[in-house]
């Protein structure tokens, strides 16, 4: 293995210019793509269509699979669970669940995957499991985009949609998730929708500005969870690098380029953000930008003290952003049994 290259971290212009150093045909570029995502090909050697010198020198540059299905939790007509192991023997969660009305309503019945971005996360969210170790490392593009293969493959299903919302902050990492967009959407690539993606971040403005001027009409989600300084500030330590002004200021600009509507994501945590006073504020603030509202419960992280309020002060946080005119959901429990917040299973793994 080697100096080998992660092949799925390129896209056709990189292999095509691969192959115009070696003084390959282009069609080979079209060829050898076919391969590997349409027809799911593992290995070189079975690319009966190319030369075998050129497939031995395919092989010496470059590893196709990169990752390993370690552990699974959950069943198939529910959430399921992931553990995958990188070759360096890091650990990544992906997760695949079935229909997803919260975040698409009734337009797509359809099977959705959450890939992770990094090895654990540096922004360190007070509530979060995937930041309770630290950050190891950025993920590959190409390991990012094997996410989806190997969950095609364990589960012999096709998946529609895509959400980075698995461990690690995705704009941390925004060249190697660019990349991966572009590789998951292409036609000679996974074929997934741009508007079928969707990256999820904590609120890091200078990389919303600039995916605002990406090409993608990739869909943007906003881990809030709080709807004033004071309150995020104690929660999310980001907030303080940029404030909600700021942040929302950014989320301006990107309506101004994108199509599609913002979703702002908001944990409702007993006692710390679930207040009526901060939902008054966050139908401002989802008002001024035409967002949607996704509230989801708390899921209890095991070693931090953090709790979901009850039922009932879920629905009256819920009634009140539903009185103020805002399209929103309350997240149904999916998963909370197989710790299915991010990097919850990686970190059981570790203890
Ligand atoms: N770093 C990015 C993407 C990964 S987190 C981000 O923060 O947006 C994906 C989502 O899971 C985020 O909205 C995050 O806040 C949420 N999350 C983290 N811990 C959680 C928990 N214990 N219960 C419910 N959601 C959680
Ligand atoms: Fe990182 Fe997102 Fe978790 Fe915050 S919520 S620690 S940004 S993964």
């Amino acid at each position: 293995m080697g100096n080998s290259r992660i092949f799925k971290s390129l896209n056709a212009a990189d292999l095509a210019s691969w192959m115009a150093e070696r003084g390959e045909k282009q069609f080979r570029v079209r060829q050898v793509l076919d391969w590997i995502y349409a027809k799911r090909c593992s290995s070189f050697a079975e690319m009966s269509n190319i030369p075998p010198e050129l497939r031995t020198a395919l092989a010496d540059a470059f590893l196709i699979p990169v990752l390993s299905n370690i552990r699974c939790l959950g069943s198939a007509d529910t959430t399921r669970k992931f553990l995958f192991q990188l070759r360096d023997g890091q650990l990544i969660e992906s997760v695949l669940m079935p229909a997803s009305p919260a975040l698409y309503g009734d337009r797509s019945a359809r099977v959705t995957a959450c890939l992770s971005s990094q090895v654990g996360c540096a922004y360190g969210c007070k509530f979060c499991a995937s930041g309770l170790n630290g950050w190891k490392r950025n993920l590959e593009a190409g390991e990012i985009v094997d996410q989806l293969m190997l969950l095609e493959q364990v589960s012999s299903q096709r998946v529609h949609n895509v959400v980075f919302m698995g461990m690690g902050e995705p704009f941390a990492n925004f060249s190697n998730l660019m990349k991966a967009i572009e590789i998951l959407n292409a036609a000679w690539g996974m074929g997934v929708g741009a508007r079928h993606m969707t990256v999820s971040t904590s609120g890091l403005v200078p990389q919303i500005r600039q995916f605002a001027e990406s090409p993608f009409q990739v869909r943007l989600a906003i881990s809030l969870h709080a709807a004033s300084d004071s309150v995020r500030d104690k929660i999310m330590p980001i907030n303080r690098r940029y404030p909600l002004a700021d942040l929302l200021n950014a989320l301006d600009y990107c309506r101004l380029r994108k199509k599609q509507r913002i979703t702002f994501e908001y944990i409702l945590i007993k006692g710390v953000n679930d207040g009526l006073d901060q939902a008054a504020l966050l139908v401002n603030h989802a008002r001024r930008l035409g967002a949607k509202v996704n509230l989801i419960p708390y899921n209890t992280v095991y070693g931090l003290p953090w709790q979901r309020p009850t039922a009932y002060e879920q629905k009256m946080f819920f009634r009140c952003l539903e009185d103020g005119g805002i399209p929103v959901t309350l997240r149904k429990e999916k998963g909370h049994d197989i710790a299915a917040a991010c990097g919850q299973l990686r970190l059981q793994q570790a203890s």
